[in-house]
């Protein structure tokens, strides 16, 4: 028998951020291979499913990427419904790429399901549109995280040129972030937001500029975070404290 690999999006957190899709698929799986981030209450959807743990929260242990794709593999040659659970959007960020080469290469069959990515849903608590008419026509997904040997600077390129940037993976190196960006020419007083937990009941957003976005990292706790940056979020801190009627804002 030969299975199929869903790469399923979990979305930011939120479970009923899940398309109906993911939620039906995990509903019907054998088995679920997940992401550190996917939460426990979208987990518990896949009652019959054998749900395995593999990965990733950046800086701990992780199941090393080779070994998950072999996985998916066999699981495919043992049930009919596999399903690969990854946080926000699979397809970013989130090396479907090297699953489904690894699948393609062995005859296994693979559907994408999308899911909502982290820099949207903390564009949505924060109240505030990524592309606005005359400010912002273009928005660049980026992370100064790379692979070993990758150079370390290629995000810059495009994150000066973007008019709003989302940078994944990078608060740990926010301070690195900023100087490099400042460095390179990037106005010190463009404006920032770094929201943490986006779309959960802990979500945080934290407003400044660029240069202070060193120190607005390091208020962050645990949970990931995700860094908006640019002119649309300039009145951002204006805009949650008058119009967004979430949980967060009554802390
Ligand atoms: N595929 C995911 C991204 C995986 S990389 C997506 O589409 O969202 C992991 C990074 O995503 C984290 O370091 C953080 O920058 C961001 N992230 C994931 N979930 C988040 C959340 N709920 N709030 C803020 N950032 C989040």
């Amino acid at each position: 028998m030969s299975g199929t690999v869903y790469l399923v999006g979990a979305g930011p957190g939120a479970a009923d951020l899940l398309t109906l899709r993911a939620a039906r698929l995990l509903v019907e799986a054998d088995i679920v291979f997940h992401d550190a981030l996917v939460s426990p209450e979208i987990l518990a959807l896949a009652a019959g499913g054998e749900k395995i743990a593999v990965g990733k929260r950046c800086g701990r242990h992780s199941t090393a990427q080779r070994f998950i794709n072999k996985r998916l593999a066999d699981a495919a040659q043992a049930h009919k419904v596999v399903v690969r659970l990854k946080g926000g959007d699979p397809m970013l960020f989130g090396r479907a790429h090297e699953e489904i080469r690894y699948l393609v290469s062995r005859g296994v069959r693979v559907e994408v399901v999308p899911g909502v990515t982290a820099a949207l849903a903390a564009s949505a608590d924060l109240g505030v549109s990524l592309t606005q008419r005359g400010v912002a026509r273009t928005v660049v997904f980026a992370t100064p995280r790379v692979a070993p040997g990758a150079p370390a600077n290629e995000w810059l390129a495009p994150v000066l040129a973007a008019d709003t940037a989302a940078i994944y993976m990078g608060a740990g190196d926010a301070q690195m972030i900023a100087q490099a960006l400042i460095e390179a020419g990037k106005a010190a007083a463009t404006p920032v937001a770094v929201v943490e937990n986006a779309s959960r009941d802990d979500v945080r957003m934290l407003y400044g500029t660029l240069r202070q976005l060193g120190a607005l990292a390091a208020e962050l706790g645990e949970g990931p975070a995700v860094i908006l940056l640019g002119e649309v979020l300039a009145d951002a801190a204006a805009v949650a404290r008058r119009a967004i009627p979430r949980k967060a804002q009554a802390r």
